[in-house]
């Protein structure tokens, strides 16, 4: 039985994603970033089905904990953690995970290779962060060869891969910017497999910087590519080239749990921010901004029932939303009834609502319309 206010991923629409990830980027590995449990579409789902189909070479995390959730549900790809580690404890729990993490400068280089020697290893991969011009995490282009160098010298490490993270990969006015950033990810790299070679090192296996606006519009010859946000069906951005046909992933649904009529002059919500214009039928969704349906949808955006498009009226609640159904006409019963489905997120009929219209509504951006959605909406997956 669903629960009423639900999420429905599908799964295999996320697949069909990541293979065109895979298309646009045939020799390449992919990392499938399932940070944020999943942008809101829930990790361990998300992986093992990848997985399963064989779709991800590798997972991308932000937190040590979130590497730790996957490799608790049995995930044996390798996950690294974008970002280092901070405190020891962080990375010894990394280490006994096998999450293999990031470094960024000659610190963080020393407390993963002493965390290493406290867990009796040795060779442990890290991926090293290169600062391209995101100005976020890692280290300038310039100090690269030289920590890699010291990655090379130190038994307990392995420099498997070597990465950079584009700020304006998304839009075409920023392409110079991201062209730029490739060709200094490109020299860093060249210098540091010469200077493995000379030292008579391995290769860094995986040099890597795409995210999903980067597979979609700058195609690279690097060995790995990261996308996230088009995994789960959206494009980054509105100018974000569409070489390929995404499928939005999440669904939102509820029900109608109360319907009434609300006199012309009376008010609705909390504040009393909306008044009825003429006699209304005033309809009570259990979804609120304690779901993650944010109070800036307030007195704006929509959700639909039985397939009709209604305008979101007074304020957003905590667990209650309200919707303007129309004017009470005499004789006539209230366009919808109790249990009638609402949808907040995906289609119904021939109407449909995604998370960049309600991203757009609130000043935001898909990501964070589908990372809002709260935990206490029961997630339900399909194939
Ligand atoms: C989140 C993240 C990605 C994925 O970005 P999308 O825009 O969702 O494709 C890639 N690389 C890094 C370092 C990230 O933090």
């Amino acid at each position: 039985m669903l629960y009423v206010t639900h999420v429905n991923v599908d799964l295999d629409a996320i697949a069909h994603n990541v293979e065109q990830a895979r298309k646009l980027s045939p020799r390449a590995k992919v990392l499938v970033a399932v940070k944020a449990d999943g942008y809101g579409h829930g990790a361990v789902a998300v992986s093992r089905h990848l997985a399963k189909l064989g779709l991800a070479d590798w997972f991308g995390v932000a937190t040590t904990p979130e590497g730790i959730e996957l490799r608790e549900a049995g995930i044996t790809q390798p996950i690294l953690k974008l970002s280092p580690c901070l405190t020891d404890d962080e990375l010894d729990a990394a280490i006994a995970f096998e999450i293999t993490p990031t470094v960024i400068d000659a610190a963080s280089i020393a407390a993963v290779s002493a965390a290493v020697g406290r867990a009796g290893g040795k060779g442990f991969a890290v991926h090293m962060a290169v600062d391209t011009g995101m100005r976020r995490i890692g280290c300038s282009p310039a100090d690269a060869a030289g920590l890699a160098r010291t990655i090379g010298a130190d038994p307990a490490l392995k420099l498997q891969g070597l990465f950079t993270h584009f700020p304006i990969s998304d839009q075409p006015a920023g392409d110079e910017f991201t062209a730029g950033q490739i060709v200094t990810l490109e020299g860093v790299a060249t210098q540091i497999q010469q200077d493995r070679a000379a030292a008579g090192l391995e290769p860094v296996e995986l040099v890597h910087a795409s995210n999903s606006a980067a597979v979609l519009g700058h195609p690279t010859d690097f060995g790995m590519v990261r996308p996230g946000i088009m995994a789960y069906g959206y494009y980054p951005d509105a100018q974000t080239p569409r070489p390929v046909e995404l499928r939005p992933a999440l669904s939102w649904k509820s029900q109608i749990s109360y319907c009434k009529p609300v006199s012309a002059g009376e008010t609705v919500g909390y504040g009393r921010t909306w008044t009825a214009p003429v006699d209304s039928w005033v309809a009570t969704v259990p979804v609120g901004y304690g779901d993650g349906f944010s109070r800036l949808n307030s007195n704006r955006g929509r959700m639909l029932v039985g397939g009709v498009s209604y305008p979101i009226v007074g304020r957003v609640c905590m667990d209650q939303t309200m919707l303007d159904l129309g004017p009470v006409v005499a004789g006539q019963p209230a366009p919808a009834e109790v249990g009638d489905e609402v949808v907040i997120i995906g289609q119904q009929g021939s109407e449909s609502i995604d998370a960049d219209e309600l991203a757009a509504l609130m000043g935001t951006i898909s990501y964070e319309v589908t990372c809002l959605i709260n935990k206490r909406v029961v997630r339900y997956y399909s194939e």
